[in-house]
């Protein structure tokens, strides 16, 4: 049984990693952000509501987000496992995460921090080319995250089921790391 949230600034290899190890665990990958982006990409309800908020950088509000994770979290691949990435963006979706675990009765095994440094970062950001990849995007979102997903780090660390990893190293590295970690 795997059950992961991952935390990190964009760019921090949270999408990679996750996809590795949902491969290696059998569990789905929940990345809000793909669903977001499949959501624009259709243009249903959701695509539309969020599209501006995502090409600005900003967080999506939270009153589209958690009905979408609560489903996401019903579906029956998801009963044995899963890997969450780009969820939980600030408190107030950490705290509802929290209920909705405590309801369905699947405790989270760890948080994963990805730590790599601000530079690296937008690096990184810049060669990935996504459409919400410009450089000015790029700064509000890194602003963003540290000002409202930042404060997660404390908010699981308090709880002692955090772990971070440093994510600049080959990814390899990284995912031999995170191995290690739930492993344990
Ligand atoms: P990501 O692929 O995780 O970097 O997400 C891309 C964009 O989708 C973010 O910049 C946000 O606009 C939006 N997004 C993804 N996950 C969330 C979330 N949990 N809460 C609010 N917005 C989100």
């Amino acid at each position: 049984m795997t059950r992961l949230i991952f935390l990190g600034a964009p760019g921090a290899g949270k999408g990679t990693q996750a996809q590795r190890l949902s491969a290696e665990s059998q569990v789905p990958h929940i990345s809000t952000g793909d669903i977001l982006r499949t959501a624009v990409a259709k243009q249903t309800d959701l695509g539309k509501k969020a599209a501006h908020y995502m090409n600005a950088g900003e967080l999506v509000p939270d009153d589209l987000i958690l009905d979408l994770i609560r489903e996401r979290l019903g579906q029956a691949d998801a009963t044995n496992g899963w890997i969450l990435d780009g969820f939980p963006r600030n408190v107030s979706q950490a705290n509802f995460l929290d209920g909705l675990l405590e309801e369905i009765q699947q405790p989270c095994d760890f948080v994963l921090n990805l730590d790599v440094p601000d530079e690296v970062l937008v690096t990184r950001l810049l060669s990935r080319g996504r459409q919400d990849d410009t450089e000015a995007v790029i700064r509000n979102r890194l602003a963003v995250y540290r000002e409202q997903t930042e404060p997660l780090i404390d908010f699981y660390r308090g709880r002692q089921q955090l772990v971070s990893v440093n994510g600049n190293q080959p990814m390899d590295a990284v995912t031999a790391e995170l191995k290690r970690v739930i492993a344990a």
